[in-house]
């Protein structure tokens, strides 16, 4: 494995809450005989105690941020509760917490990267030239941030000079992208890019073997359909890929018809 896979997996295993390696039975490590050959134990995973939902300890960022995350009842309250937030050095470099954009009560829901300097400066996700791109992807399909679905990232603080967040930095994140997509709850989920699609899904392969594929994420006690597609910026990049992401598109079209989504509430309103 490599050293990034490595790194990944780590903060992986750290934000669903096993960050300490404990044997099956306790070793005496003071009786055990110099001579004796290394025991190679059964290692068990412990689950991180969730710290009650005050001021942040300073200490354990990532336990700050499941507990302010596990404390929102509403999607209002998950966005003040990260406005508040104060373990994320990524938050004290950014200009502002970008949270989401769009209507959760179309429950289809589009999840990105990071901000960059536009949304940052704005506050809100995709709005610079790959949400541009993006726009017109959902219009495509009848779909619009303003009527019938919405948008958010894995990370919701720009990453200094657009730089890849570090594992911890987006273990930080991934509470509150959890606790936001099962208070969103979607019917349906997009992730765009690699980067999604390895902190939602934990897909390490790349992008371009798992998009199109539909996956299920546990929300609550039902499990939504989920599909990796290619990122708007790197088909900006890319053109030519475009007719990957057309393709996608379409399948996402038909599941949502299937599934009756956008949500009638805001279909067509
Ligand atoms: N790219 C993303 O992934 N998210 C944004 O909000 C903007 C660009």
């Amino acid at each position: 494995m490599q050293d990034k896979d490595a790194l990944t997996t780590l903060a992986w295993l750290i934000e669903a809450g096993a960050d300490e390696a404990i044997a099956e039975t306790p070793v005496n490590r003071l009786n055990a005989k110099p001579a004796a050959p290394p025991l190679v134990a059964p290692v068990s995973i412990a689950p991180r105690a969730v710290s009650a939902p005050s001021a942040p300890s300073g200490g354990d960022p990532i336990g700050d941020a499941q507990a302010a995350a596990a404390a929102a009842k509403t999607l209002d309250e998950l966005r003040a509760a990260m406005e508040a937030f104060e373990g994320s050095a990524l938050k004290r470099a950014a200009t502002n917490t970008v949270f989401a954009d769009g209507m959760p009560a179309g429950r289809v829901m589009f999840i990105g990267e990071a901000p960059g300097r536009d949304e940052d400066r704005i506050g809100k996700p995709f709005v610079g030239r790959a949400g541009q791109l993006l726009d017109k992807m959902l219009a495509s399909i009848d779909l619009d941030r303003a009527r019938n679905c919405y948008i958010t990232n894995v990370i919701n603080w720009r990453p200094p000079d657009n730089r890849d967040p570090s594992p911890e930095e987006a273990a930080i994140c991934l509470p509150f992208l959890r606790r936001h997509i099962e208070l969103a709850n979607p019917g349906v989920i997009v992730l765009l890019g690699a980067v999604a699609a390895r902190h939602v899904m934990g897909i390490t392969e790349g992008i371009m073997k798992s998009r199109g594929r539909w996956l299920e994420y546990r929300v609550g006690n039902a499990m939504v359909p989920v599909m990796p597609t290619l990122h708007p910026a790197y088909l900006l990049r890319q053109p030519a890929h475009k007719k990957l992401a057309w393709r996608d598109l379409q399948a996402l079209a038909s599941r949502m018809e299937a599934l009756g989504l956008p949500e009638p509430a805001v279909r067509g309103s």
